[in-house]
């Protein structure tokens, strides 16, 4: 049996499995799953589970059962390519003929002194449920720094005004407007909402330092009782680790093919990959609609295609609290309820097709 082992079951993993279980996996191959969490993750949703406004249960989804599927839970440690094996924490290692790596993201602190020891985190379950407890244990009237106001800084700032509304929140960003990505319309539109609803925008704003409960923007300090970043993401560690030529982000740079140049054996998912877009879960599950194509011609002995064509993205949907939301869909910005209607939808139906 030839063993496809898969590191990661984030939207990148859940995608191949759904594509191969079904009926695409040749009887002489199976599958390991590797993931530290025992079922699939909604990340998508951190910044509401970190804000108190959905259960711990509502984002999870079971991993496919499968006869050729084995899970195996554990903290992967390193890829030693050289012996086509995983090294795991306290766990033998895993050898592979063909690896998928897509463990996702860490945030990035961009060398800002304390940032990695005294702020809060929503870029993991377990860092998502940390900053949960800390945000909900507040008194009246405590002060919530978060740094960043891309999307998830925006959608944990909005969630949570309206969770506690007794919070004093201040959502501090480098650039004139926040959601720098977005047309200057949306930009300014999440801009009023948060204005109504009494979050504290700090633009232009160059976070120094951190020191515990305090934030210091170029150079002066501000007291905040918890502060969560926000500020920018990089590959996981194990990528970041591992030989290759990377991006600013620590991720590995692919063939047309999405595996590393110089081993056609491991495959390189989401946000582990250098790709032309911003990581998103929708460009994970794309990129591995194309490597499934790989494998299975590879699997009939067929040759590859030398290139696919590019991802398709639908669009980009961030919500504002649970009413309002905003988002780029085929090219067109939209905000209000029907820009939060579709967000719910689209995990409707994601939940739905995921069991
Ligand atoms: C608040 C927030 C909102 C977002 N909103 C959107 C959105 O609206 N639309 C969108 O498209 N994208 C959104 N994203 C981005 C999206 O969540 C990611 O791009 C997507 O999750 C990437 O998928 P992935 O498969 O690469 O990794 P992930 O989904 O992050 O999965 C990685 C998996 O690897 C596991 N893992 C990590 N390290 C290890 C290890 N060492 N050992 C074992 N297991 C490990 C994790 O447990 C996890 O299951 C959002 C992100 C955040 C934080």
């Amino acid at each position: 049996m030839k063993n496809l082992v898969i590191l990661g079951g984030g939207y990148g993993g859940m995608k191949i499995l759904n594509e191969l279980l079904p009926n695409h996996l040749p009887d002489d191959v199976k599958i390991t799953l590797v993931d530290r969490v025992p079922y699939h993750c909604l990340k998508t949703e951190y910044y509401a589970l970190a804000a108190g406004t959905i259960s711990d249960k509502e984002i999870r989804v079971d991993f496919p059962v499968h006869d050729r599927l084995e899970v195996k839970y554990g903290e992967v440690i390193a890829v030693e390519t050289s012996d086509r094996k995983v090294v795991m924490r306290d766990l033998e290692p895993i050898a592979y003929d063909e690896l998928i790596i897509g463990l996702g993201c860490e945030d990035k602190y961009h060398d800002v002194p304390g940032a990695d020891q005294f702020t809060y985190s929503i870029q993991s379950i377990e860092k998502s449920r940390l900053t949960y407890s800390v945000l909900n244990n507040l008194g009246p009237e405590s002060v919530v720094g978060i740094v960043g106001a891309g999307l998830s800084g925006v959608e944990l700032a909005s969630e949570l005004s309206e969770s506690r509304e007794d919070l004093n929140i201040k959502l501090f960003d480098r650039g004139q407007h926040i959601l720098s990505s977005f047309p200057e319309r949306l930009s300014k539109y999440v801009e009023n909402w948060f204005e109504k609803n009494t979050v504290e925008i700090i633009n232009n704003s160059n976070i120094t330092k951190v020191e515990e409960n305090v934030l210091y923007n170029h150079g002066e300090p501000i007291h905040c009782d918890v502060i969560v970043w926000t500020a920018g993401i990089q590959a996981n560690k194990v990528v970041r680790n591992m030989d290759g030529e990377k991006d600013g982000m620590g991720r590995l740079v692919l063939t047309p093919l999405h595996h590393l140049p110089n081993d056609e054996h491991i495959f390189i998912l989401g946000d582990c990959a250098s790709l032309p877009h911003a990581p998103s879960a929708q460009l994970a599950e794309g990129q591995a609609e194309q490597i499934v194509e790989v494998l299975k011609r590879r699997w009939k002995g067929e040759q590859p295609p030398a290139s696919f064509p590019q991802i398709k993205l639908k669009g980009i949907l961030g919500s504002l609290g649970k009413k309002h939301g905003f988002g780029m869909m085929a090219d067109r910005a939209i905000t209000g309820r029907v820009a939060r209607m579709l967000k719910t939808g689209i995990l409707w139906m994601y939940k739905y097709h995921n069991g």
